[in-house]
């Protein structure tokens, strides 16, 4: 059912680009033909390679695509290796045991009659993450239930369910209310009348109650996710169960048909995709599933629109803003600070916005995405673009050059603004945070080198599986000599050294390494 892979890989085929001179683990995409990927529960395998001091290792293995933990998905394959007839069937019969006990018919179904049930007897099992029949009452008696679920709740199974934090495979982070408000806000403004959301739980929902509660806003939704649990609370033209790094519509042929016709609707006139994949993910295995959705609303067009793109808006941290641009070169940064709702660094405070690094990458033209003025953005009538409030004008870069949206500075030495607390380092020859080692170890980022982010937040990390234990000498060596310099009191000020581990350990934390 998957699209075949030919013409959609791009220039970094190999998946190697950027990361010379890294450890770690890199996702494969042969550019020829080559043998179907072994299937995990989470459908087509994708093929990796350990990577040690810049050199791949000659034996490639296949590992699930979704779970960057073992844990959670135990498939481990050699490229090269023959399975035997029986452990093929046993590996067949151990993926179907996996899948959810309903299929996608019969969730419905059971949707359809929980709403006819009079509220009293609509009970919802807090345990399971389940919405009870009466017959499964028993079973479940022993559970916390929630009594009497409303329509109202039935329509916010967001809030109904509990997030899956756990951060190497759901990573599920829900949209601060005044974030999801103001997306759809957005998208009708630029006048979307359909939108696919793909790992949106909460924008999708958002949709769909501001369509049924105001005519004006006459726009429909369809959510992919591979959290199942939201398969009870909709029908089938409106959620499938779906994997975003590779592609595998877990209900096969139909789904796929239901996914397909939303975005051939009116010759795929009026629809956006709305993505907002796990950060941990794998940057080049995501930009080949969009590819794959492109085409597919491609298909759908007519002859004269040929030149023509599918609009959407990727959320994603800024500091993949080269790692995206370089699959999707059309795609811009907006200013806009994403928030989320359960997520203890970013989400609103009292005092106001803890900056979130979360951005929207988009290739609709920047001018047309307004930034609402009450919470702090302005337009740049020179970049055409509406930009945070301390995002200055740079008259040397003829830009706004902050990412991060504090005021970022202009050096004259390497010919563009840095972050404020950068300083320009003559040896290194270019600016750094200020305490950094020069051009030793330590000094950027472990797998690329590059000073302005660290392992955990590398656009480049492919999986870093191979290199965690590298990486954890590697922090326990700086750790000490951080405490050496602490208590030697020279050349960097305790609390600050303090404060800034404490900051990066917080980053460490959020981005799910
Ligand atoms: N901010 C969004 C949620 C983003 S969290 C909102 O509020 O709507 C990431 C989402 O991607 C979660 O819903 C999670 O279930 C989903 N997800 C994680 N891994 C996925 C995968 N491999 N394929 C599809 N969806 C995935
Ligand atoms: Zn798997
Ligand atoms: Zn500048
Ligand atoms: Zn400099
Ligand atoms: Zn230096």
């Amino acid at each position: 059912m998957a699209a075949s892979r030919g013409g959609l890989e791009t220039g970094a085929a190999d998946g190697s680009a950027g990361c010379s001179g890294s450890s770690g683990v890199e996702v494969v995409f042969p550019s020829g033909p080559a043998a179907p990927a072994p299937l995990c529960p989470h459908g087509p395998t994708l093929l990796f390679v350990k990577v040690n001091q810049g050199k791949e290792e000659t034996r490639r293995f296949y590992a699930c695509s979704a779970c960057r933990d073992r844990k959670d998905c135990s498939f481990f394959q050699w490229e090269d290796e023959k399975l035997s007839e029986a452990r093929l069937a046993a590996r067949e019969a151990y993926n179907q045991s996996c899948q959810p006990p309903l299929s996608r018919i019969q969730c419905v179904e059971r949707l359809l009659r929980f709403v006819q049930l009079p509220l009293p007897q609509r009970k919802f099992c807090r345990r399971c993450q389940q919405l009870l029949l009466p017959d499964d009452w028993g079973e479940h008696g022993e559970h916390e239930l929630l009594g009497e679920v409303s329509m109202a709740q039935l329509q916010r199974p967001s809030q109904l369910l509990h997030p899956l934090e756990n951060k190497k495979t759901n990573a599920q982070y829900l949209f601060a209310d005044r974030t999801c408000h103001f997306l759809v806000h957005l998208l009708s403004t630029l006048g979307f009348r359909r939108v696919l959301c793909v790992g949106t739980p909460r924008l999708h929902e958002l949709i769909r109650l501001t369509a049924a509660d105001d005519k004006k806003y006459d726009i429909k939704s369809l959510l992919l996710d591979i959290d199942s649990r939201y398969s009870q609370f909709y029908m089938e033209d409106s959620f499938c169960h779906y994997n975003m790094f590779n592609h595998h519509f877990f209900d096969g042929k139909a789904a796929l048909d239901v996914c397909r016709a939303f975005l051939q609707e009116d010759e795929g006139d009026g629809v956006i995709m709305v993505t907002d994949p796990p950060f941990g993910g794998l940057v080049e295995p995501l930009a080949i599933t969009f590819k794959k959705l492109i085409a597919i609303w491609k298909e759908g067009q007519s002859q004269d629109n040929s030149h023509k793109e599918l609009p959407i808006f990727w959320i994603f941290p800024y500091f993949f803003e080269s790692r995206i641009c370089q699959f999707f070169p059309s795609f811009a940064m907006l200013d806009y600070q994403v928030d989320y709702d359960n997520h203890a660094l970013y989400k609103h405070g009292k005092t106001g916005r803890k900056q979130s690094p979360v951005r929207i990458f988009t290739n609709i033209p920047l001018h047309k995405v307004i930034l609402p003025t009450e919470e702090g953005y302005r337009f740049c009538p020179l970049c055409q673009r509406y930009v945070s409030l301390e995002n200055q004008h740079c008259e040397h870069c003829n830009s706004c050059t902050s990412k991060d949206g504090r005021k970022w500075k202009h050096c004259f030495f390497c010919r563009k603004c840095v972050k404020p607390s950068w300083i320009h380092c003559s040896i290194c020859g270019h600016c750094a945070v200020a305490d950094h080692s020069c051009a030793g170890p330590g000094a950027g980022c472990f797998i690329c080198g590059n000073s302005d982010h660290k392992r955990s937040t590398c656009p480049n990390t492919c999986l870093s599986r191979g290199a965690n234990k590298a990486v954890r000498k590697q922090k326990q060596r700086k750790s000490n000599k951080m405490k050496m310099e602490a208590t030697k009191g020279q050349s960097m000020n305790q609390t600050s050294v303090i404060r800034r581990k404490k900051r990066r350990e917080r980053v460490h934390q959020y981005l799910c390494s």
